[in-house]
């Protein structure tokens, strides 16, 4: 089986082994707590100086302060209520501040959600204002120079060094601009993403506040730590015992202190971490495989002024899901965009703040890397890029002159809400393409193209869509033979050979640009009906199990029937169709005949080394998610058996097993939590 490759060190890193071994001994017997006056404590407060000492030395702390915190939102929360306190104290004394709380436009979503947050339960009702970056990702510094210079910036938030990209920021060139503006707003640098990777000496800076994280360079999760400028305001976030000198109460977390500690001692002594020529030298490592494997790959960020540990990339005519999960299924841990929103594959603010194409920053991908990581693991990870780009040439998703193993049956290609349908019979490689929408034109050209089929019609269900089917019947070239006796929506008169299929018109009398449905049999009774809309009258008159297939379908429901739309009781929050990972077994074995269904796509199938490793050692059935309606088609009409469909997730296999139970096939459940959560097994 394949070891994970983690590269999304920018969302968390692993855990240094010298800094579990010390929280560990510091959970185990060296257990104080740092106010006690006894030798245990004593031990313990030791500890807590010897670390802040050690992260004053290497952050250039001088005479600032240094707290510990729970982490960098923390530490932001602490570094905005200060400074908005004090600027509201200002205020109430009667002197002039700025109007403006100014942040970067791609900095973390912590310093804009506080920003807000505080300023409205401090009742100060100063502005919110984004300060632009420009296309290389760096801050806009004639924008700032203009709030500085009217005196209205009254807070500056930046990054030393953003998430998604790497951009390092120009902070010499910021601090110039609020020296010349004699600008008195306060200024915070998150400093997250510099821990560790840029050489950091804060007492020579005018930056007020800096949080940083622990978990960002090989600490645990649950430890940070905040500077504080001499002479910045602070006001404390939390009070009580008086701890950290009454600046940050709370029993300190001495389990994070000390792995910390063993953290900050690797860097201090150097020969832990890799130096930055060993880094540098491992992303050119990775973009060239990229680029090898991924024609057209973009990457979003100038790496001369990036962190040498981060690549965000987009391929043309490839989503950000679609990467992920190759990506995944090979076992490579990426992130799209932010790991905040990875759940949704909505475009990047850091990269629409850039002003890149939607394509580039809804299909954004980020690798990431630590400062631990091994030559092994980089030309692992290359080799695994290859298999991915391997997976996807045969997939068709990626241009390819090998033909691959042709696609049979019903595909449902989807955007947003629409979709378009092919229906394909590998037997006479021919197929039909129904209501091609224009954004899936080159991914359904690609498709014909790479599988070889002949496309024997280009058909319309609605009034709509006649540029986008003319266009595909010119994108297609040989692999399209326009007939004389076609219809306004693309049927020919003499009807449509489809090797084994039968398809025809619904109403037969319609008028040529009338909405209609085509119905779709394989010897009996229709078994789909491709319609624009799941409304329409005409389908009243088929049967209870032919699947209406809509190219408009708002809920993502793919497919329903007219038993679906009569059935009231079925909710889609039904909890029974649900099976944990350690449940599974049981059923399994409480329902022999029980088919476990994996629903990923063939390019995640591809990328899979172990293709026989399945949730509870059972053969796994192939249907993806792209072909589900016409398997389902096939599933009612035929024997009833417990369906157990399972992705990556859990999410897709949900919506699968969902649609079986709406449509009235009881027996359908989906693996909760995917293949992320169950133990898998050979395949007996
Ligand atoms: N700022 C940046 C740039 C980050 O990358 C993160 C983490 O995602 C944070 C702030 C929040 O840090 P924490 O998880 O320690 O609260």
């Amino acid at each position: 089986m394949d070891q994970e490759i983690y590269l999304d060190s920018n969302a968390t890193t692993t855990v240094l082994p010298a800094a579990i071994t010390a929280a560990a001994e510091v959970m185990g017997t060296r257990f104080g707590n740092p106010s006690s006056s006894h030798a245990t404590g004593l031990q313990a407060k030791a500890l807590l100086d010897q670390t802040r000492q050690r992260a004053r030395r290497l952050l250039g702390v001088g005479p600032g302060r240094l707290i510990f915190t729970s982490g960098a939102t923390e530490g932001i929360q602490t570094a905005v209520l200060s400074a908005l306190c004090a600027l509201r104290e200002r205020r109430e004394q009667g002197q002039a501040i700025g109007s403006l709380l100014v942040y970067g436009a791609t900095e973390h979503k912590a310093v804009p959600e506080s920003l807000a947050h505080w300023n409205r339960l401090l009742g100060l009702n100063l502005t919110l204002h984004k300060l632009p970056v420009g296309e290389d990702g760096r801050h806009d510094l004639a924008a700032l120079r203009a709030v500085c210079a009217s005196g209205a910036a009254a807070l500056v938030c930046t990054m030393a060094a953003n998430n998604e990209t790497g951009t390092i920021s120009d902070l010499a060139g910021i601090e110039a601009v609020l020296a010349e503006t004699s600008s008195q707003a306060y200024w915070m640098v998150d400093c997250v993403q510099a821990l560790g990777k840029l050489e950091l000496d804060l007492a020579a800076t005018r930056i007020d506040y800096a949080p940083f994280s622990g978990h960002k360079l090989y600490a645990p999760k649950g430890i940070g730590m905040l500077y504080v400028r001499p002479g910045a305001p602070f006001t404390p976030l939390i009070v009580g015992g008086g701890q950290e000198g009454a600046q940050r109460s709370g029993t300190e977390n001495m389990a994070g202190v000390a792995a910390l500690n063993a953290v900050l001692t690797a860097l201090e002594q150097g020969g832990t971490f890799r130096t930055h020529a060993e880094l540098v030298g491992f992303r050119a490592r990775l973009a060239d495989s990229l680029r090898a494997v991924l024609p057209g790959v973009v990457f979003n960020h100038d790496f001369a002024k990036s962190l040498p540990t981060t690549l965000n990339f987009s391929v043309p005519g490839l989503s950000s899901k679609e990467l992920m999960d190759v990506f995944d299924a090979a076992q490579v841990r990426v992130s799209s965009g932010s790991a905040c929103s990875a759940a949704k594959a909505a475009p990047s603010y850091v990269l629409d703040a850039m002003h890149l194409p939607l394509w580039r920053s809804a299909g954004a991908i980020r690798m990431s890397f630590g400062a631990l990581v091994d030559e092994a693991t980089i030309a692992a990870a290359c080799e695994r890029i290859e298999r991915c780009g391997a997976a996807l040439r045969a997939s068709c998703l990626l241009p390819s002159d090998q033909a691959s193993v042709p696609q049979d049956g019903v595909v449902q290609l989807g955007v947003d809400g629409a979709c378009s349908w092919m229906v394909m019979d590998a037997g006479s490689r021919s197929c039909v393409v129904i209501d091609p929408l224009a954004e899936l034109l080159p991914r359904i050209e690609a498709y014909v193209r790479c599988q070889n089929y002949q496309v024997r019609a280009i058909l319309g269900t609605g009034v709509d869509g006649g540029a986008a089917r003319d266009e595909l019947a010119g994108a297609l070239g040989r692999h399209f033979h326009a007939r004389a006796g076609v219809d306004a929506l693309g049927w020919p008169s003499a009807g449509v050979d489809l090797g084994r299929w039968q398809l025809s018109r619904l109403p037969q009398d319609a008028a040529a640009d009338a909405p209609r449905s085509y119905l779709l049999s394989d010897g009996g009774a229709p078994r789909m009906a491709f319609c624009s809309s799941a409304q329409q009258p005409d389908l009243a008159t088929l049967g209870d199990d032919t699947l209406l297939c809509p190219t408009h379908d708002a809920d993502n429901h793919f497919c329903t029937s007219a038993h679906a739309k009569a059935q009231a009781e079925f909710t889609a929050a039904d909890a029974s169709l649900q099976l944990n990972a350690d449940e599974l077994d049981n059923f399994l074995r409480a329902y022999p005949d029980a088919r476990l269904i994996d629903v990923r796509e063939p390019y995640e199938f591809a990328a899979t080394q172990t293709g026989i490793a399945t949730p509870g050692g059972r053969a796994a059935h192939s249907v993806p998610l792209s072909q589900l309606s016409g398997r389902a088609s096939e599933w009612l009409r035929g024997e009833r058996v417990p369906l157990v469909f399972f992705c990556r997730s859990g999410n897709r296999s949900l919506k699968a097993a969902q649609l079986l139970r709406r449509l009235g096939y009881h027996q359908s459940y989906n693996l909760s939590g995917g293949l992320a959560l169950a133990p898998l097994a050979m395949a007996a």
